[in-house]
């Protein structure tokens, strides 16, 4: 018998994988399954990022890089975050990450242990509360509210602090609502952490510029107060349709850095050299694919949106940014989670049930907008006839 460590029973999973799996594995036996559950770009990764790539590789970059990443990358973050924040952050502050996730891994680690408690949204990144309870801490949700249009509120945030809080976890805009939280409660937030001067925080921004109608995300680096306790997460997965290459960057403070390039150093040495130099190219080449995708985003949200109004029993806020839609499906009888299953088996409609994402999701469901607009529209017809048509079991 194998001794393993309790903590690896205490591991949890991002569900959005295995319904993606079950999606592919029907499809493979020839059923017609449009993909609404997983959380990446329907887009190709844009040329100029792949040539870049193609070119450090036959250029002869196929060493290992420093821990913290390659210099010129680290620049390349500190000229895109000024840009979007008008911050000027340090490279000596900047870490390359092999995606967004190590940086949650990182940083949940490092503050998280048994008698520690750590909050986090909920619903939320499923990723949060697993990674806490692998460190034996305790989560404390941050309830995420349909009514707060799915911003976290401050009031709420900050009476959840305890003398055990060791970090508070942040996300905007949000997965897998679409919520973005305004300025006012972030600066809320950031004036009653004031009190609270040994919890760290860490801000998921890595949604940053996908946002609509105007919104803005705040990064919380432009509050200078909290600067000595703050890690920001980021990366290229999301902006630039990059999720398979494993890119990601963070921002710590100044007593956190050495931490985490340690952290690297024992358990990855450093992200592939080539994506590193396809990572430059994204941030300082033409934006204009992002630009397009973000249209087509937009234009798939209002199709989402408007679609999921019109379905009985089912209500949607519209998201702010993202590219998920989390409606409210409290009136038609059913649990999220067997209706999302449901709706796989029999209508050939893959997403997630909203407790996939913590207690609070029930009464939710996600989906991802990152489907053609003839599959949204499909499967928007697919739903309203299974709703139509099937009763919701009988609570047992
Ligand atoms: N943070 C949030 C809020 C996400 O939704 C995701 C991916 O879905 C990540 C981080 C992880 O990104 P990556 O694929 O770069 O690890």
């Amino acid at each position: 018998m194998l001794h393993t460590v309790p903590a690896f029973d205490r591991i949890g999973e991002e569900n959005a994988f295995a319904v993606l799996a079950r999606a592919t594995a029907l499809a493979a036996q020839g059923r017609d399954i449009i993909n609404l559950g997983i959380g990446q770009p329907d887009f190709k990764t844009p040329a100029h990022i792949v040539e870049a790539a193609i070119k450090a590789l036959r250029d002869g970059h196929h060493g290992y890089t420093p821990a913290t990443g390659l210099l010129a990358t680290r620049e390349a973050v500190v000229r895109r975050t000024l840009a979007l924040t008008g911050v000027e952050v340090s490279p000596e502050n900047v870490m390359i990450m092999p995606g967004g996730k190590p940086t949650m891994y990182a940083a949940i680690v490092m503050f998280g242990e048994p008698g520690a408690e750590i909050l986090y949204p909920d619903p939320g990144f499923p990723i949060y509360r697993s990674m806490i309870e692998f460190t034996g801490a305790t989560p404390v949700p941050i309830p995420i509210r349909e009514e707060n249009g799915f911003a976290f509120s401050a009031e709420e945030t900050l009476a959840l602090i305890t003398p055990k809080t060791r970090l508070i976890i942040l996300n905007s805009p949000a997965n897998p609502t679409g919520g973005v939280t305004p300025r006012v409660e972030i600066e809320k937030l950031v004036k009653g952490l004031e009190k609270h001067p040994d919890v760290a925080i860490m801000s998921d921004e890595i949604y940053d510029v996908m946002t609509y109608d105007g919104e803005q995300q705040v990064s919380l680096l432009t509050f200078p107060e909290i600067r000595n306790r703050l890690i920001v997460l980021n990366g290229w997965s999301k902006t630039w349709a990059m999720t398979g290459w494993r890119m990601g960057w963070s921002i710590w403070a100044d007593g956190l850095y050495e931490k985490v390039r340690k952290l690297a150093v024992n358990c990855w040495s450093c992200v592939n050299a080539p994506s590193q130099f396809a990572g430059i190219a994204a941030i300082d080449g033409p934006q204009d694919e992002v630009e397009a995708m973000m249209k087509a985003f937009d234009r798939r949200r209002k199709v989402v949106v408007d679609g999921l109004n019109r379905l009985p029993g089912v209500s949607c806020i519209t998201p702010k940014g993202a590219f998920y839609a989390f409606p409210n499906i409290k009136e038609t009888g059913w649990k999220a989670k067997p209706l999302a299953s449901a709706l796989l088996d029999k209508a050939g409609v893959a997403l997630i049930g909203g407790p996939d994402f913590g207690v609070l999701g029930e009464g939710y469901i996600r989906l991802s907008y990152a489907n053609s607009e003839e599959n949204i529209l499909k499967a928007l017809d697919r739903i309203d006839t299974f709703l139509e048509t099937e009763l919701a079991p009988k609570a047992a």
